[in-house]
């Protein structure tokens, strides 16, 4: 074995890594190596005698950068030749493939939409409306939540109305159509050829339900079964490893119930006391020693969780260092904290030499970013953002991608009405409005009517009916196309032909200029995609490849390989299983950090809580804790009191405001710090006194609301670009390599160095053979091809 097993892990890791007689629960705290557990696992797996074959091993992980991260370190230790095969991603990656693969069984096409949280919602605005209910009382964002609830507990529209009592609970009186609207959710959602997220997962469930050869197959293709953070899996998920599971009971599952935070989406705190119970024969493993954070840090984050009633009781203890207090700042401002804050880094850079990577900046809400990327701004300090309005949720971009869903899948009903009149086409809301009401009396989506208006009694004038045959030519050619184009061909035909590009460049406003530079990002991320995939040995992508790969990208997908050296500043809850060697938690106010939708609720008080340990946990070297007096929330200033999680740590792990010298804080003294934090927290305390500043001045000092960098699949050096007026995007003149030739010597950006063997084609279609060295004959489109001659 390549592996050295015992020397890279305690005797309970080796143990756990080891046992493979039936399945097994890890269970344990922050930073004690669960992820580590299942890594090695893995590796232990493959190279056991009369071992795994990695197209048998399934490991479902909470992000697909987790999952990416994971088979590199297990190609490390097997070799990547091995690793490569291994079944990876989140439940819904993995799971939407296997759905294109068997969409046929459950009634869809391989092409089917994944629908995100914007299109379900705008498709129950479209259902509510026609039902002629009121938006007031049946509000679309509630009524997602409902059905999404629903699904993540595999209760289908029927077994919602068979069931109302159970699943409506005290708004069955106010919101009596619930049931009714989640039965046309449902079915407009197939006759769009569409499934939104929690459908990823119901379908699956049905499909391995219904198709019993069908789970068959993957039972005896999925031979082992692991999954990363289990303890935020939902009722949906974890029926589906038992489907696949229940048979060979090969099964591996690490949690830690105090980091339990999605109960929002339905995941169950229980799943893992239940495991036991649908498992009998679980080996339980307990890890105790944390390896990540300082001594003071485990200690504070233990005394912190032992506040909370529900959970599994355990002890977690660190060998490092003892280490640095945990450093407490107020802030009199928002604006103050993110000074306070960006200081600090500057100065432990300074001090201790550390990288800018070592950072993290974590925060309850999104909008909380803002003030501490201008701080860092200011300072000329690299940052990078996860969340917030990402990359592809961007207006200018879910345009370009609505036209692409519906050249692949044209019965995509949100894709249809985003883009029917987009650019303007002189098609207005009472045609589009007769295309739904036409397609709803048939049954039938609104492309079927669009093909022919006339038949399905649509009434509308010459003019209307022209229009609509020049959208219907439109997309039917780009269709049409399909066959012979590749994603990134098609991709910039139809940012051209449809007139986005023309309507972005119809003037050089700062916003249409950045809207203009993120198509071309987005140009860039297709044609990188297709050289990627191309590398693997793919070369032919469709759109659809590119679909399916950009529709399920989570926040931290994003990262990117030339990120290194940034601050990382994200939300509590995407810091989930990573480390930095410093950490900021910021924003521990009342009704912020406890979050305000807590109200009196003790359980989302705990489970605010948790989230506040996952924070604090993150941290290897430093955590700091900062809270602000005043804070610009909803239009307005807030004045908010000390968190009560800052109460919960033990005072001998923090090191209170005036010893660590804050600047202008050092008057409040920490006696009236304790006090502060130890006394009550009623909302008005802090409101009585006076605001330093004024309100208007440091609401001039915010600037517009800043465009954050996009981010793009992948780093790609820019090779293309999309422009006004017969612009041809990326084209074979603009390929990296000329005048290339049998027998040259190149070297490549991922395989090293290698020899041209033969040259084939001209234009776009040029391709090489190459002999690398270390990575054997590859073949490369010429156009994608990443190298340079040496
Ligand atoms: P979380 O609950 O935050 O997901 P975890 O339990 O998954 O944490 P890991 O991320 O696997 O913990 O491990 C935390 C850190 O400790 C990692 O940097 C890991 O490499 C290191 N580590 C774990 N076990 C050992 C060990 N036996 N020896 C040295 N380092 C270890
Ligand atoms: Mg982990």
């Amino acid at each position: 074995m390549n592996t050295n097993y015992i020397e890279e892990l305690n005797e309970s890791q080796y143990n756990a890594v080891t046992y493979d007689d039936g399945p097994s629960l890890v269970i344990a705290g922050a930073g004690s190596g669960k992820t580590r557990v299942l890594t090695y696992k893995i590796a232990y797996l493959l190279e056991k005698e009369n071992g795994y074959n990695p197209w048998n091993i399934l490991a479902l992980t909470f992000t697909n950068k987790a999952a990416r991260e994971m088979k590199e370190r297990i190609g490390r230790q097997v070799g990547m030749k091995l690793a490569r095969y291994l079944w990876m991603g989140t439940f819904h990656s993995v799971f939407s493939r296997i759905l294109r693969a068997e969409a046929h069984h459950i009634g869809f096409t391989s092409q089917f939409t994944i629908y995100d949280s914007a299109d379900s919602k705008s498709l129950l605005r479209s259902i509510i409306k026609e039902m002629g209910l009121d938006e007031k009382t049946y509000k679309p964002g509630s009524i997602q939540a409902r059905i999404s609830n629903a699904k993540n507990h595999l209760v289908s529209p029927a077994g919602y109305a068979a069931n109302k009592e159970a699943y409506e609970g005290d708004a069955a009186a106010k919101m009596p159509a619930i049931r009714d609207i989640y039965s046309r959710y449902w079915d407009r959602c197939r006759q769009a050829g569409a499934m939104d997220f929690d459908d990823l997962l119901f379908y699956t469930y049905i499909l391995f339900r219904d198709f019993p050869e069908v789970l068959a197959r993957y039972r005896d293709q999925f031979r082992y079964v692991l999954v990363d953070e289990y303890q935020d899996t939902n009722f949906a998920q974890h029926s589906i490893v038992l489907q696949l599971t229940k048979e060979n009971q090969h099964v591996c599952v690490v949690g830690d119930d105090a980091q339990s935070i999605y109960s929002f989406r339905g995941a169950d705190i229980d799943n893992i006391l239940y495991f036991t119970k649908v498992y009998p024969n679980t080996k339980v493993f307990k890890l105790e020693q944390n390896y990540r954070s300082t001594q003071t840090i485990v200690c504070a984050a233990n005394s912190l969780i032992k506040k909370n009633e529900r959970q599994i009781r355990k002890e977690v203890f660190s060998e490092k260092e003892k280490g640095e207090l945990i450093g407490v700042f107020q802030a009199y401002s928002d604006v103050e904290e993110g000074d306070i804050v960006a200081n600090k880094i500057a100065e432990l850079r300074r001090v201790n030499d550390y990288s800018y990577a070592d950072f993290a900046i974590l925060y309850r809400t999104n909008a909380q970013s803002r003030i501490f990327e201008e701080a860092l701004r200011k300072r000329s300090i690299p940052y990078k953002i996860y969340g917030g309005l990402s990359f592809y949720q961007r207006k200018e971009i879910k345009d370009v991608i609505a036209y692409f869903r519906l050249v692949v899948n044209p019965n995509d009903e949100e894709a249809f009405k985003r883009i029917i009149n987009y650019p303007a086409r002189g098609i207005g809301d009472t045609t589009v409005g007769k295309i739904i009401t036409a397609a709803t009396d048939n049954s039938v989506s609104l492309w079927n009517v669009l093909c022919e208006p006339l038949s399905y009694g649509l009434a509308i004038n010459k003019g209307t009916h022209t229009k609509l045959q020049g959208f219907h030519e439109l997309i039917e050619g780009f269709i049409a196309d399909q066959s012979d184009k590749n994603a990134y061909e098609i991709g910039t035909d139809i940012i051209r032909q449809s007139g986005i590009i023309n309507d972005v460049c119809q003037d050089t406003s700062p916003e249409n200029l950045s809207r203009k530079e993120n198509i071309e990002e987005l140009v860039n991320g297709i044609n990188d995609f297709c050289a990627l995939r191309q590398e693997e040995g793919n070369p032919n992508i469709s759109l659809t490849d590119f679909l399916s790969e950009i529709a399920l990208l989570t926040d931290q997908d994003s990262d990117k390989a030339d990120d290194g050296e940034k601050i990382t500043l994200m939300t509590v809850h995407s810091a989930k299983g990573l480390e930095f060697k410093n950490v900021f938690v910021v924003g521990l106010e009342e009704n912020l950090f406890p979050s305000g939708m807590v109200g009196d609720s003790p359980r989302a008080l705990e489970e605010e809580r948790r989230l506040f340990y996952v924070a604090i946990t993150r941290a290897e070297e430093h955590c700091f804790l900062s809270f602000a007096k005043t804070r610009f929330r909803y239009g307005k200033m807030e004045f908010g009191s000390p968190s009560r999680f800052l109460r919960d740590i033990d005072m001998h792990y923090l090191q209170l405001p005036h010893e660590v010298g804050v600047s202008r804080s050092v008057d409040e003294g920490a006696g009236r710090f304790r006090r502060e934090i130890e006394g009550g927290f009623t909302r008005s305390a802090s409101s009585k006194r006076t605001p330093l500043g004024n309100f208007s001045s440091e609401q001039e000092r915010r600037p517009k609301e800043q465009i954050i960098a996009p981010t793009v699949p992948r780093n790609l050096k820019k090779v293309s670009s999309v422009s006004n007026n017969n612009t041809s995007a990326t084209s074979s003149s603009q390929s990296p390599i000329q005048g290339i030739s049998a027998g040259q010597m190149i070297e490549h950006e991922r395989f090293g160095l290698g020899e041209v063997v033969k040259v084939e084609g001209t234009g776009d279609n040029a391709k090489a053979t190459i002999h690398f060295k270390n990575a054997g004959d590859k073949q490369l489109l010429l156009r994608f091809a990443r190298f340079k001659i040496v």
